[in-house]
């Protein structure tokens, strides 16, 4: 079988360290190791309309915006295919048949779906759109015959859902879509980074995010600002490193070789956590070490994203030619697809055999 990773972004503000280790790292691995026959990164635009309809100006923006981030994050296009999803218009009718194999009640079990109706006040009137959007993603992913689907956590339940409507699919119509796999960070931190504000996701839309763009400044004035423990208020106190945002995003981004380089009085993560724990370490000093860390981190992003902030045009021809190539890996599954539902009616020999004995032709 081949291996096929599908993956992507809602177009809805430039990228953040949430995804990068949500997601974003993971795929530029996973693309230098050369084991994938096919690498899909897709710029869910459709998506995002979803709950922006009154401000498709904000998708149209961030575009570009998301397309630099992935180039500057190291997604080779000549290895990745980077493509914008309404761009490969085959997606949105495999989720107008899709739609007839879920139901309403099964939609509303969305744990991830539900937090978002409240996140965004939706309760009273949910646009019938993003209501759906998980059937859509399951268009997305079956439509490459995605294997991996890199994510962060949040993603699970549309997994699950897509895993529910391939075999439903198989079951009624024949064996023709492929299950993919979900592939979640390996790390608890990396699941789902949590805001500057110490709210449980950074998030775009919760204006509490380190974005991949930021200047080095704006990271410093950030990670110094964020949220520790309420109770470590002075340097002798104990304080606790479970669900404090400065020890989640240590974990998340630092590698024993940081300690070597910018803070030799310990040699990992575990001697720093147990001397916090202990009392006598103040929030300051880790706080500068963990800005040390990030900027190692985002330095050679922010270089590659410069470079590539000179080149526009290239950057659109890269989407362009992706989309191309999306649109015919697409077309045929949606090819497929017809074939199996049998609404294949032109090239249905047996059909019109049928309708001619039917009527003594
Ligand atoms: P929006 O608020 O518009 O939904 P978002 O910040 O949630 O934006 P998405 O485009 O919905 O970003 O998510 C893209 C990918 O990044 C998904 O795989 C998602 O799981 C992952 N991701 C997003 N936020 C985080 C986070 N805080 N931690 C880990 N992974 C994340
Ligand atoms: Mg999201």
């Amino acid at each position: 079988m081949r291996n096929v990773i599908l993956t992507g972004d809602r177009p809805t503000g430039k990228l953040h360290v949430g995804h990068y280790v949500g997601s974003l790292r993971r795929r530029v691995e996973l693309q230098n190791t050369g084991n994938y026959d096919d690498i899909y990164i897709m710029i869910a635009d459709a998506q995002a309309l979803t709950d922006n309809a009154d401000n498709p100006e904000k998708v149209r923006q961030n575009i570009v915006e998301v397309a630099l981030d992935y180039l500057a994050c190291g997604l080779d296009p000549k290895v990745s295919t980077l493509f914008i999803q309404s761009m490969v218009p085959e997606l949105t009718e495999l989720s107008f048949y899709y739609m007839n194999l879920v139901t309403v009640s099964r939609l509303q079990r969305n744990p991830t779906v539900k937090a978002e109706i409240q996140m965004r006040n939706f309760e009273a009137s949910i646009p019938v759109g993003f209501f759906t959007y998980p059937i859509s993603q399951a268009a997305d992913i079956t439509a490459f015959k995605a294997t991996v689907v890199p994510v962060g956590e949040d993603q699970m339940p549309m997994l699950e859902q897509t895993k529910e409507i391939v075999h439903k699919f198989n079951t009624v119509y024949g064996e023709t879509l492929v299950e993919p796999k979900i592939m979640l960070p390996d790390n608890q931190a990396c699941m789902r980074l949590p805001g500057i504000d110490g709210k449980a996701k950074m998030s775009k839309s919760l204006g509490n995010c380190i974005y991949l763009s930021d200047t080095e400044a704006d990271v410093k004035k950030k990670v110094m600002s964020m949220f520790t423990d309420p109770n470590h208020l002075r340097v002798e106190d104990p304080g606790k490193v479970e669900g404090n945002p400065v020890f989640i995003y240590l974990d998340a981004f630092c590698k024993d070789e940081y300690f070597a380089e910018f803070l030799p009085d310990y040699a990992n993560l575990d001697e720093l956590k147990a001397h916090y724990t202990r009392g006598g370490l103040g929030d300051v000093k880790v706080k500068k070490f963990l800005n040390n860390v990030m900027q190692a981190e985002l330095a050679p992003i922010r270089e590659r994203r410069a470079q590539w902030e000179k080149d526009i045009p290239t950057v659109f021809d890269i989407l362009k030619a992706g989309s191309e190539k999306a649109e015919k890996v697409a077309a045929e599954t949606l090819a497929e697809v017809r074939r199996s539902m049998k609404i294949n009616y032109f090239e249905d020999k047996a059909l019109i055999k049928e309708q001619m004995e039917k009527y003594g032709n």
